[in-house]
């Protein structure tokens, strides 16, 4: 019997208020393995109620008892990690050698920012008014709304609900659609170590439905979202009618750059794991490939010795390589890119098409890694998002070159350089437009570096000391110490 979720509100399991589940398939074995509640407003609304009524309790207590809870929180994860990464496999088509390395991490994240809450401190200012006595304070948002994307759901989560419940603040998670179960194996966690009720709510359901819900209630302070660029744009504006502060997490375009001095062997590893990791369903995919000329041959020649060795197949099984597409949409978006691609006259050197055949099981949506060389930065498989294992190769003649092209675009999540040339190291990641640059590395996150993206992949930063602030709010407080007369009422001092 497939489980069936509830909802998690106020540490309560709750039936959705419409009676209404959603299926969840799995994309490996193509089989429905669990039903999800398909929340509405007034689903939306008791979450954000009992968000609104703790939040009196949680930002009341000290912070430093509030990571006593972030620590507690953080033990279950660890007693429950295997689980909730054999969850997310069978939600999302990931590794599970992936997953369960993300799960790995997961506790390190609610510590780290539990170890922050009580070093959160306001400053005297001694400012250029006598007898005045000036301070500045940092206060919690309220009640945060933290909207997530299928493709790492209790990661996405955990940067964005972490430093939001050490900064004081209660959370409203709303995982998608095609990912919520994990989601819902937390809120175990989360009663388990029993977070006082109401903290932390979950909800799933269509973004369709709950969307507006969710933007107009004036009881949300904050919404937190992961996300596509047309869903970031819309909840942005929506959000701005009632003045919410916002968090943007979008898509990206990113370039991994190869220069002539590149160590190859390592840069063609780096580019191949930077796209073809999670079947290139990242929002940091190094899904451009600037690569110097004079090189271009041989390095495309590794490039394609080295996909040509991927093994699809279960994610389940440690061998594998690539799983599955998440969603049947997805599938279906990455196969009209490839017909774009060699459309607009890409040449295609490896994959080009949908993979079939027994290593993708009862699966209909495995994709073979593909690459495409010839791709010029104007066509559209050098300019969109395709979320899928696509690779574009491009080619350049020099440094300046090779930083137009990578700047030439809408997105400016992350981007990678490959050189042994020192000055290059140091000097060219400043010229770059993007909010992450590694060099001679790819994919390597840790939560004590901000992460988020310039232009449209993204607003505000997740990780790192810097994002507690993110969910707090400045105060400043100015006490008159003067006892001489009043002086003129009339004129402002
Ligand atoms: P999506 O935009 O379709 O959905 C994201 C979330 O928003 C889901 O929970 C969805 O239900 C919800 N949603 C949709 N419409 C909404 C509305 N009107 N109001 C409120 N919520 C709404 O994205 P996806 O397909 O789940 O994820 C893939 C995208 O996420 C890619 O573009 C990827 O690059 C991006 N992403 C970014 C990061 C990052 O950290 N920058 C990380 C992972 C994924």
């Amino acid at each position: 019997m497939n489980e069936q979720y509830r909802l998690f509100i106020d540490g309560k399991w709750q039936a959705p208020h419409d009676g209404q589940w959603l299926e969840s398939t799995n994309p490996y074995t193509n089989e429905v393995w669990c039903q999800i509640p398909k929340a509405t407003t007034p689903d939306v609304d008791a979450a954000v109620g009992a968000a609104k009524a703790a939040f009196v309790r949680w930002a009341g207590l000290h912070a430093s008892e509030r990571a006593t809870w972030l620590h507690r929180l953080a033990d279950k994860l660890e007693v429950h990690a295997e689980h909730l990464a054999k969850t997310e496999v069978k939600d999302n088509g990931k590794l599970f050698a992936e997953m369960r390395m993300q799960m790995a991490y997961l506790p390190k994240i609610y510590r780290y920012y539990a170890g922050l809450a009580d070093k959160v401190v306001g400053q005297h200012v001694p400012i250029d008014k006598p007898n005045h006595l000036a301070l500045t304070n940092y206060e919690p948002l309220g009640v945060v709304m933290a909207i997530t994307a299928w493709n790492s759901p209790l990661l996405i989560m955990a940067w964005k609900i972490a430093p939001a419940l050490a900064a004081g603040n209660t959370v409203v998670v709303k995982p998608s659609e095609f990912a919520s179960a994990s989601s819902f194996e937390f809120a175990k966690c989360v009663e388990e170590a029993g977070v006082p009720d109401g903290v932390i709510n979950i909800l799933s359901g269509l973004g369709a439905d709950v969307g507006e819900a969710i933007t107009s209630h004036p009881d949300i302070a904050k919404i937190s979202l992961t996300g596509g660029g047309q869903t970031g744009a819309h909840v942005y504006s929506e959000a701005a009618k009632s003045l919410k502060h916002v968090t943007l997490e979008l898509g990206g375009k990113s370039p991994n750059i190869v220069f002539a001095d590149a160590d190859q062997e390592r840069a063609a590893a780096g580019v191949i794991s930077g796209i073809f990791a999670a079947s290139g369903q990242t929002c940091i995919a190094g899904s451009r490939a600037l690569v110097h000329r004079k090189i271009a041959d041989e390095f495309c020649e590794r490039l394609v010795t080295i996909g040509k060795e991927a093994r699809l197949g279960d994610p389940m099984n440690a061998s594998t390589h690539i799983g599955p597409v998440t969603t049947p949409g997805q599938y279906q978006k990455i196969l009209d890119y490839i017909s774009i691609a060699k459309a607009e006259g890409a040449q295609c050197l490896l994959g080009g098409q949908a993979a079939t055949g027994e290593q993708c099981g009862n699966s209909p949506w495995f994709v073979e890694p593909t690459i495409f060389r010839g791709v010029t930065n104007q066509m559209r498989i050098a300019r969109e998002e395709v979320f899928g294992p696509i690779l574009s190769v491009l080619t350049f003649e020099d440094d300046d070159e090779a930083i137009a092209i990578a700047n030439d675009t809408e997105f400016g999540l992350a981007a990678g350089i490959w050189t042994t040339d020192m000055n290059r190291a140091l000097m060219l990641p400043s010229r770059l437009q993007a909010g992450t640059v590694w060099v001679n590395t790819y994919r390597s996150l840790s939560v004590m570096l901000p992460f988020g993206g310039y232009k449209h992949s993204g607003i505000g930063r997740e990780n790192g000391l810097n994002a507690m602030y993110e969910y707090l709010q400045e105060k400043t407080i100015l006490v008159n110490c003067e006892t001489g007369p009043v002086t003129n009422p009339f004129v402002m001092k």
